[in-house]
């Protein structure tokens, strides 16, 4: 049956996964439990899912090393293309019932994800496309020797992804990670189970061979941990909380894990008085309030030159009273609910704490208790003005749709306020002036600088954090790196050794 006729079919009652995704079968968990997970958008249980526990774990990785012990080793980099296009056109086909089931889980809105889902499938062709170009080189030494290097696969590679937006973090890690040759266990996030069991779905009818690629939700606390000190996994790909970052280098020292970290950010949105003011108010509403402020690339802390900065609160103001605020499967709607109640809840705190800090609560600022909404984690656009850098609301995440706006003089001040920060994510600033755009952009310590623009994201341009934002990179011409180790092979030309302790 149909992902979509399925859906059909439990309409009105909870859709029912009951099944962990190991070693190419459907499995019930062994010491976990089954779960309901709730629709952020109603406030209410919309599914059942499997929380899969330690000794599950145990038999996924134990499949994901069997299987890279097998034939996968041997698999070459354009079989595992052909595998990863087969599964790029499945993902292609599914994308309307995996937008309205990430839609469900995460509360994101069916018509953004329909586009995010339609640049995924690029994304994993580009994967694929790098699956054969794993190169070495050959080393010039003398006669008395040849060198040469190989990139061999890191292993088997746990996957472990936040609940703001499930399947693009994931596509970033399986797709390289496959292509590779590594295998894999993806474990989602407790929140938003739903669309990497499907993703198993989608493997398994691509073909992928058994074990190498194994989904098993569960908690970060057990599954996860777990996963990440298991001694029979290579590496970990997360992303996630900094906080959780740290605990996993602890969890993964025993056995010198490999790891690649996508943190945090609070991005600097800078906009200077001679930039194109409605283009940049277009992009620095954008970058506040959408995924209701639930990713860690907005940048929602907007720094404005002093000329334009009552003329931008304005801006903010009238745009913000413009958000069509509703269901997330409504094509009308622009700002859907928080992802789960605990976020709303953080969200409100840090409202609250703006007050208290003494910004200014230009509008918004509550949850929305519109009766058609008001199970739902709905909360209002919200704008901040005369925030200045040292304000709590300033410094940390709030993964709300809160915008702070500060006001800045010149591009020293712009650029101090800018880096005055533990992250390093990304970055946006507004400028007519090439020679300015060039001399701040180098001067931000940031993995992506957008100039004119913002969230210009592609499988090709390489993504990545400075500082407390993370390790390593993601897409690009290198995606594959992290997930390949590199081999120096020296043969001696003549096989000659002399006896060391000969008299
Ligand atoms: P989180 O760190 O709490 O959880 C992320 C994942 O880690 C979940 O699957 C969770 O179950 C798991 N986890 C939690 N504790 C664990 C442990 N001790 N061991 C192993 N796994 C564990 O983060 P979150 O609240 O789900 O996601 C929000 C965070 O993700 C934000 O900080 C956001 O900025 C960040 N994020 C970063 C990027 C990026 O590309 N840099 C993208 C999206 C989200």
């Amino acid at each position: 049956m149909s992902i979509e006729s399925k859906l059909t079919a439990s309409a009105g009652a909870l859709r029912r996964y009951e099944h962990l995704y190991i070693n190419g079968e459907w499995v019930a968990p062994i010491d976990g439990e089954l779960v309901e997970s709730v629709d952020p958008a109603i406030g209410k249980p919309w599914a059942v899912v499997p929380m899969g526990g330690v000794k599950d774990i145990d038999r996924a990785v134990a499949a994901a090393r069997q299987a890279l012990n097998g034939p996968w080793r041997r698999t070459p980099g354009h079989e595992r293309a052909a595998l990863l296009r087969r599964f790029a056109e499945l993902f292609s086909a599914a994308i309307p019932d995996l937008a309205n089931l990430e839609s469900r889980d995460s509360g994101g809105l069916v018509r953004d994800l329909r586009a995010s889902l339609a640049a995924q499938v690029q994304w994993y062709q580009w994967f694929a496309s790098l699956a054969d170009k794993a190169q070495g080189r050959t080393i010039p030494i003398d006669e008395s020797a040849h060198a040469f290097t190989t990139r061999v696969p890191v292993g088997v590679v746990g996957a472990i992804v936040p609940w703001n937006v499930p399947l693009l973090t994931t596509c970033l890690k399986i797709g390289p990670a496959l292509a590779a040759g590594c295998t894999v266990v993806l474990k989602p996030a407790e929140q938003t189970p739903v669309t990497a069991l499907e993703l198993a779905r989608l493997a398994h009818e691509a073909g992928f061979p058994a074990g190498v690629f194994n989904v098993v939700p569960g908690y970060g606390k057990s599954a996860g941990a777990h996963l990440v000190a298991h001694p029979d996994v290579n590496k970990i790909s997360f992303t996630g909380e900094g906080r959780t970052a740290k605990q996993m280098l602890r969890d993964g020292a025993d056995n010198l894990k490999r790891f690649t970290f996508e943190l945090g950010g609070k991005a600097p949105h800078i906009i200077f008085a001679d930039a194109d003011f409605d283009n940049a108010i277009n992009a620095a509403t954008a970058s506040s309030w959408r995924l209701c402020g639930q990713s860690c690339a907005l940048g929602s802390r907007v720094l404005v030159e002093r000329p334009i900065y009552e003329r931008a609160v304005e801006a903010f103001r009238e745009r913000a009273k413009a958000v069509r605020v509703g269901m997330p499967f409504d094509e009308a709607t622009r700002l859907g609910p928080q992802a789960h109640e605990q976020q709303l809840t953080k969200t409100l705190s840090y409202v609250e704490l703006g007050r208290q800090e003494g910004a200014e609560l230009v509008t918004g600022g509550h949850r929305i208790l519109k009766p058609e909404l008001a199970s739902g984690y709905f909360v209002e656009p919200t704008v901040f003005a005369g925030v200045t850098n040292t304000m709590r609301i300033a410094r940390e995440e709030i993964f709300g749709p809160v915008a702070s706006l500060i006001p800045f003089d010149g591009e020293e001040e712009a650029i101090a306020i800018a880096n005055d920060t533990p992250y390093g994510l990304t970055a946006g600033l507004w400028t007519r002036d090439v020679g300015r755009a060039l001399r701040v952009s180098n001067r931000i310590e940031a993995g992506i600088v957008w100039v004119n623009t913002y969230s210009f994201l592609r499988w090709s341009t390489p993504y990545g954090g400075f500082k407390a934002s993370g390790w390593g990179r993601e897409n690009g011409i290198d995606a594959l790196d992290p997930f390949l180790e590199n081999r120096t092979t020296v043969i001696s030309t003549t096989g000659q050794f002399p006896d060391q302790y000969a008299s």
